[in-house]
């Protein structure tokens, strides 16, 4: 398979210097790129900034912004039999970018904020036969939240959690999913290494080739 994996936060910049993000780190997306490569897919992984090394294998391209991951996206679908979002593309970015360092005494009270596209969505039009896999990192009801996400979002596979639970979510190694998906009831895997997690989700889009 050919496939390409998001990973990483996005960063939304206000002036050179400071920027809107989130807390991700990177390692469950870099987690499917390695997973996959492992089992001999081509592996693109478009990055948001992590401070991790690329696995062996895998073609990399860095990103920074939201704006950037889409145009990614869209440039490197066309070739790709699958597409995993693992990315946590920021939802806002500020309406306007300084070229300078904005001073202290200029800085706005408040930070005028316009959304960001939604990628999934954007690129639902180029699916076509495509797999495309989602992530929904939940803190409330993960479930509720994921069926919504897979629905919406047009999506072949869900993969939830919910980052509070120990183990689970942001900068640890490991982490508790469930996959749902419209055919299947839900399966929640063990908590186990993002690496395996992330090999279950290379698993699941093998069987749904195969399957075809
Ligand atoms: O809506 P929410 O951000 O929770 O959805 C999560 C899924 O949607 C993830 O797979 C994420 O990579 C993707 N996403 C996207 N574009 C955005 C925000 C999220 O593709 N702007």
């Amino acid at each position: 398979m050919k496939l390409l994996v998001t990973a990483g936060p996005t960063r939304e910049y206000l002036d050179p210097v400071r920027f809107l993000s989130n807390r991700s780190s990177g390692k469950m997306g870099f987690a499917v790129a390695q997973a996959a490569a492992e089992r001999g897919h081509a592996v693109t992984l478009v990055a948001g900034p992590v401070a991790l090394p690329t696995p062996g294998h895998v073609s990399r391209v860095d990103v920074v912004s939201a704006l950037d991951m889409l145009a990614a996206v869209r440039r490197l679908l066309a070739d790709q039999d699958a597409l995993v979002m693992c990315a946590a593309v920021a939802d806002w970015r500020p309406k306007t970018q300084s070229v300078v360092k904005l001073k202290k005494a200029e800085m706005p009270p408040a930070i005028g904020l316009e959304p960001n596209p939604d990628i999934l969505k954007t690129v639902y039009p180029l699916k076509e036969g495509r797999l495309f896999v989602g992530f929904a990192a939940e803190t409330g009801d993960p479930l509720a939240e994921a069926q919504r996400k897979l629905t919406g979002k047009g999506l072949d596979l869900i993969v939830a959690n919910d980052v509070t639970r120990p183990g689970a979510g942001f900068e640890v190694d490991t982490n508790l999913v469930t996959f749902l998906t419209a055919a299947e009831p839900p399966r929640t895997l063990p908590l186990q290494s993002k690496l395996d997690v992330g090999r279950a989700i290379v698993a699941w889009l093998e069987q749904r080739v195969s399957g075809l």
